[in-house]
């Protein structure tokens, strides 16, 4: 391993469990070579023009115009507002408004004074890394944040090689996205944004080459367009719906997609809770994140009876230790057009606490599902919890694994508990490839078989617990002691890996 100021990279780090686990099995060393690094690294930039915004003026800003007229704006909905307390100001607002402006300053009434900021043609960072391929198209998905870097999507491409391998899909691994935070820009910069970076990197894209999903920060409604901008113009466009997955049900998405993430990681903990005999009705559960993965998971445990005492985001905490109301937290977050960061933060029907309080909530089940590194040893000192079920990826930090072992708190790994995700995905493609639809219920059983018959063959090789059941055959798997239960993920997706470079061979 090459150290940078003797410490490993997030990469680095992330990868220790690889070479831990191909030093177990005695994987082929040109085999572990081809694996180490991604295939391709592609980093570029997509310009955008960005519309006008109106900037609100601090106190001391807003003494010197206090007098200034204030201006009707007829269409209020042109006037866009983001995140940060600024507008998007789309032409359409000056259409039969009476504007009063000193300066550049502008009085909108209910609203305050704000200064006008032309837009203009704005530059982005963006990243595909396609790490594997040896066993199907890459696949991965698309984040759209202001912390992402090169060292990260390799990480998370390297994380979906694994995660198609242990889900038996015929996919390969990658990740990408763009240096944004997309609260701060208007649904139509998005769009631009989104279409010019298919455009750039459309020759690298297609169903059978590399297929993006939502990840942080991305949706159904960005892949609409992404797949547009693939497909527009092009002769048999219909039999290209397949280049992204995660659309919405109406252009050819899948029953189930949105929740799919969530209901995998649900499958893994019902299995979980069979073996530990512990019922999930009742039991206590805390969610950090409440994206697209964290409300889907915390609202199927919800109907099945688990109480959801704690959610944390990006922006705050809500608690109440008798369970939060599911449904209306859901509403108060993704149902409100007023909650511009679609947080929990303000919701009624819980006490807000501190994010370090959120961590030593008294509960059965912590659920992280937001970002990664979350849980540090220290954190993971403070959890006060049975069992970590990684929504999000790598949530856990090496020092983190270390203590949750330590205290005996068990854990199931990202790379089979937020698989169920890539696997619906695949379950798209199958369906826009054969121009089909299935029904939610089909869905949902091939994704709880796929799922259970995986994590049952984990957890046999974490044992050491070689056999076969009419679900399951571990024998092939298994190391001859046992390890820990992330290491026995990652032996699970090394042999599967593997065997395609032994049965295959190289083209030299
Ligand atoms: P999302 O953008 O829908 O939601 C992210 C959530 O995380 C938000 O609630 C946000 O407030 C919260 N968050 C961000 N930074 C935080 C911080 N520092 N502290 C606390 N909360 C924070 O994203 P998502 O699609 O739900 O993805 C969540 C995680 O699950 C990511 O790690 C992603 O890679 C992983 N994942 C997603 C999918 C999928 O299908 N969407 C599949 C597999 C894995």
């Amino acid at each position: 391993m090459t150290l940078r100021n003797g410490k490993p990279n997030l990469y680095e780090h992330a990868m220790e469990t690889f070479h831990r686990a191909a030093a177990l099995i005695g994987m082929n060393p040109r085999v572990r070579l081809e694996l180490e690094e991604p295939d391709f690294e592609h980093i570029f930039y997509v310009t955008i023009e960005t519309r006008d915004r109106l900037v609100p003026l601090s106190h001391e800003e807003q003494a010197a115009v206090r007098d200034l007229a204030p201006s009707s704006v007829k269409a209020a909905d042109a006037l866009e507002p983001l995140a940060n307390g600024q507008f998007v100001l789309h032409r359409r607002a000056l259409l039969e408004a009476d504007v009063q402006m000193r300066r550049g300053v502008i009085n909108i009434p209910q609203q305050g004074f704000f200064r006008l900021e032309k837009g203009g043609p704005r530059k982005f960072k963006a990243y595909r890394i396609q790490h594997n391929q040896v066993r199907g198209p890459y696949k991965g998905g698309i984040r759209y944040h202001r912390d992402v870097s090169l060292d990260l999507f390799k990480t998370l491409a390297a994380d979906m090689t694994w995660k198609t391998a242990i889900a038996e899909i015929p996919y390969g691994g990658a990740k990408g996205g763009i240096k944004i935070d997309p609260f701060n820009y208007s649904r139509e910069e998005i769009e631009h944004l989104s279409l010019r970076y298919v455009y750039k990197f459309k020759k690298f894209m297609g169903p059978f080459l590399d297929i993006p999903a939502p990840d942080v920060g991305t949706n159904g409604e960005i892949m609409a367009y992404m797949m547009r901008q693939f497909t527009d113009g092009e002769r048999e466009h219909h039999k290209m719906r397949g280049v992204v997955t995660g659309k919405d049900v109406r252009i050819g998405g899948s029953e189930g997609r949105l929740k799919a993430t969530g209901q995998g990681a649900v499958y893994c903990i019902e299995e979980w809770a069979r073996g530990r005999g512990f019922d999930l009705r009742g039991a206590r559960v805390i969610v950090q994140g409440f994206g697209n993965v964290g409300s889907a998971v915390a609202e199927i445990l919800d109907t099945m009876g688990a109480r959801i005492v704690a959610v944390n985001d990006v922006n705050g905490t809500v608690h109440r230790d008798a369970g939060l109301d599911v449904p209306a937290l859901v509403a108060h977050v993704h149902r409100n057009p007023a909650n511009l960061r679609r947080s929990v933060l303000g919701f009624k029907g819980g006490t807000p606490i501190s994010k370090q309080d959120f961590w030593s909530v008294d509960a059965d089940i912590c659920i992280p599902a937001a970002l990664g590194e979350e849980i540090t040893g220290d954190v993971a000192e403070r959890l006060r919890v049975k069992l970590v079920a990684e929504g999000a990826n790598g949530p856990t930090t090496r020092d983190g694994d270390r203590v949750l072992a330590a205290r005996k708190i068990d854990l199931i790994p990202d790379i089979i508990c937020n698989a169920g995700g890539v696997t619906v995905s695949y379950y798209e493609w199958l369906q826009n490839q054969r121009l089909e639809h299935w029904s939610e219920a089909e869905v949902n059983g091939r994704l709880e078989q796929a799922i259970k018959k995986n994590y049952a063959i984990i957890r046999d090789i974490a044992a050491d617990r070689p056999q076969r059941t009419p679900l399951h055959d571990s024998r092939p798997y298994c190391v001859g002691r046992p390890v820990d239960v992330r290491t026995a993920a990652m032996v699970l997706a090394l042999r599967r890996i593997e065997a395609h470079y032994l049965l295959e061979g190289f083209s030299q």
